[in-house]
């Protein structure tokens, strides 16, 4: 029997159908269109469900369930997804919405929420019972697990860690506060403060990089500095320390054994996490006795929430 994972990204919705042993055996994409109507969407998500059944000479019937990753505001016990800043939906009833295609169990979930579920399962944080994930990536997802349970809060609006505020009238975020986490340690966030530094110095390492490869990314500031370059490092030292703050208030509340990175900046590895481990070393609360907590990458990377979706199924 099969089971379907469907991770709804900003960008684009990947899907993966697994067999009874987790291992996918076929996968599939489409386009994140936001602001398109959700009965299209889910008519597309349809699609691509149907098209991973029809390439491994399956149907409908051969299914033990389907569940979905979305950002956001995921109310899981009705299955409704509440609010979503990404994606642009409010109150839409997305379970009864594919359940007119799909005469199986569907499972909705956050998909921060999903990838740290998944991790726990399939990934790097097996065998672990106090769990914080974060995703640094076109924001920052928060998705923790205290004593083997997933953290929802009141119709699964919690965990949203990402919008906690770490500098009082900040950068604007697109939840409408200032100052919010993920306006300083996303990725996108380091594009900016990239971006802004090679303005500043033309004449560095770093504004050439970005102008032999025509474009500024999350890895822009790491690879000057790698290359020496003065003005990279201060980039990343000082994207790091927001990192690190943000990140060492979630270990101060939840008080985790293992900490998981992921998102796009998390392939620039253990350098990075050696340095994430130390600030959270040396900043967390605790005095010279605390017990230390474990950083390392989460090792399903994009897998993450899909294998989450599967997660869904052997939670029952
Ligand atoms: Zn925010």
């Amino acid at each position: 029997m099969y089971y379907i994972g469907l991770d709804v990204g900003g960008m684009s919705t990947k899907g993966a159908l697994f067999n009874k042993k987790g291992e996918i055996l076929e996968r599939g994409t489409l386009k994140t269109i936001a602001d398109q109507d959700y009965k299209v969407f889910v008519n597309r998500l349809k699609d691509l469900c149907l098209d991973m059944l029809q390439k491994q000479k399956l149907i409908e019937k051969d299914l033990l369930g389907i569940g979905m990753a979305i950002p956001g505001s995921i109310d899981t016990k009705k299955g409704i997804i509440t609010y979503s800043n990404n994606i642009k939906f409010k109150n839409v009833p997305i379970v009864k919405e594919m359940q007119k295609y799909f005469n199986v169990p569907i499972k909705i979930g956050n998909d921060a929420n999903l990838a740290v579920l998944g991790e726990m399962y399939f990934g790097s944080a097996k065998n672990y019972n106090d769990i914080v994930f974060i995703t640094l990536g076109t924001g920052i997802g928060t998705g923790i697990i205290s004593d083997k349970k997933l953290i929802l809060g009141k119709a699964g609006a919690g965990a949203e860690g990402g919008h906690s505020v770490i500098r009082l009238n900040g950068e604007p975020c697109t939840c409408g506060r200032k100052g919010c986490w993920e306006s300083y340690g996303s990725a996108t966030a380091l594009i900016k403060q990239t971006k802004v530094a090679v303005d500043k110095y033309p004449n560095s390492i770093l504004a050439d990089i970005a102008k032999k490869e025509g474009t500024i990314n999350g890895k822009t500031a790491f690879d000057a500095e790698r290359l020496g370059d003065a003005v990279g490092k201060k980039v990343v030292k000082k994207y790091l320390r927001y990192v690190g703050e943000g990140l060492v208030n979630l270990v101060n509340i939840f008080r985790p054994e293992i900490v998981l990175i992921g998102g796009g900046i998390s392939n620039e590895g253990d350098a990075l996490m050696k340095r994430i481990q130390r600030f959270v070393n040396r900043y967390s609360y605790g005095g010279e006795n605390k017990t230390k907590v474990l950083v390392k990458k989460a090792e399903l990377k994009n897998d993450a929430g899909i294998y989450g979706c599967l997660a869904l199924f052997l939670e029952d």
